[in-house]
């Protein structure tokens, strides 16, 4: 059952509609007859109808019509004072009530046009806003996305740095142990040289700057490990790519022995500096080569050979090339290979190529990967060369 409040409104809507349209046509009956005989009696009739149409509706419009026809019949049509049937007066009536009909259907359709037209903007409206809003919150996820990304990817950085340091720690410990049994044979001989009576001073002297050089390796060696493991902050400076390239060469010899790796090195003498952050590039160079390494594994039937190439190419870059003869890239579609996540390896992460593009692209260069006509795979990564260094 419908509530009575909305009964009540509807009545007392109807009844302003039907009060407006009675008002207006006996409005305009006022004043033409006040006005007579001057005027023609219809038009006011007319307006009327038009502003009971606009307001109340088509219903209230035929009200006015026919409210207006009868008065009009009544007071304007002779006899008058006397509702006339005869044929001259319906042809009168008719001519009045049929364009007045006519008028107010245009006026109905004209306000239909406009309540549609205002609805249309205002869902327009609505969709805007809406869309706006989707906007920006999707603009809003992206950030987070973003962030999130740059943040993960910052701490696998350190992570597999620091796993790839795990699986280095024989490495490590014959590099420090090395300068340690120097230094410990060095002290014996230099304690002999002078326990001699009389003492060799000059031999002790050489024992002992061979104890300072050795220490100072071993030092070197450690603060190597330490810049490797350490989360630090970028810093970029000029630096010789052959240098990082002999300083990955050291913390890997135990690591290419043991998998029985003959390492071939191919580096230009005169290359130019290149400017870049030391530990990032030499993490990517580490990353080529214990993948070079590991694509190698399963090689049997031929000699694991791993060769490291630097080379200037063109006018402003240098080229570092990492060739393997492994497996070769079948299993690992050229697109893909880059991807994060993206490994075919049972215990792989899949990050650690990912990370060093994005380290050189960070550099300014490109990282990309090659088959061999042979066998295996080449990993290339050109650098710019540093601004004023083309020698
Ligand atoms: P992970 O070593 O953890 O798998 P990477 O991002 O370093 O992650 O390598 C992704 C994948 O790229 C490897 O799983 C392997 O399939 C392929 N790949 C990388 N280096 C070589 C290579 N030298 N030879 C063949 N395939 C390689």
């Amino acid at each position: 059952m419908e509530n009575p409040n909305t009964v009540r409104d509807r009545v007392a809507l109807a009844a302003l509609k039907y009060g407006i349209a009675a008002i207006s046509v006996a409005l305009a009956l006022l004043i033409t007859q006040s006005l007579q005989p001057t005027v023609f009696p219809t038009p006011l009739f007319f307006a009327a109808i038009v502003i009971s149409t606009w307001f109340g509706g088509i219903g209230t419009g035929l009200f006015a019509v026919l409210f207006a026809t009868l008065l009009l019949d009544y007071y304007f049509v002779s006899p008058t004072r006397t509702f006339s049937i005869h044929p001259a007066a319906l042809l009168y009536l008719a001519q009045f009530s049929l364009p007045a009909l006519l008028s107010s259907w245009f006026v109905k359709k004209r306000k239909d046009a406009e309540r549609a037209l205002k609805e249309a903007r205002d869902q327009l409206d609505v969709k805007v806003q809406q869309r706006t809003a989707e906007l920006q919150s999707e603009i809003a996820e992206r950030k987070r996305a973003e962030e999130a990304f740059h943040k993960t990817q910052a701490d696998l950085a350190h992570l597999t740095r620091v796993m790839t340091m795990s699986e280095l720690a024989t490495s490590i410990a014959h590099e420090v142990n090395q300068p340690l049994a120097a230094i410990v044979t060095t002290g014996d001989a230099c304690a002999r040289w002078l326990a001699l009576d009389p003492p060799n001073l000059g031999r002790a002297r050489e024992s002992v700057g061979r104890i300072i050089t050795e220490g100072n390796r071993a030092s070197e060696v450690v603060k190597r490990i330490r810049a490797l493991s350490k989360k630090t902050t970028v810093q970029k400076s000029a630096l010789h790519m052959n240098e990082l390239i002999h300083e990955v060469i050291a913390l890997m010899n135990v690591e290419l022995a043991k998998n029985q790796v003959r390492l071939r090195t191919d580096l230009e003498s005169e290359l130019p500096l290149v400017y870049g952050d030391r530990v990032q590039l030499q993490q990517v160079i580490l990353n080529l080569v214990v993948n070079a390494i590991e694509a190698m594994n399963e090689i049997r039937d031929r000699g694991r050979e791993l060769v490291l190439r630097s080379e200037k190419v063109g006018p402003d870059r240098v080229q570092v090339s990492v060739r393997d003869c492994g497996c070769g890239l079948e299993a690992s579609p050229v697109e893909h290979l880059f991807e994060a996540f993206f490994t075919t390896k049972p215990g792989g992460i899949g990050m650690g190529l990912s990370i060093s593009r994005t380290i050189i692209e960070s550099h300014g260069g490109r990282l990309w990967a090659t088959s061999n006509p042979d066998h295996g795979a080449t990993f290339h990564f050109a650098l710019p060369i540093a601004d004023g260094s083309d020698s």
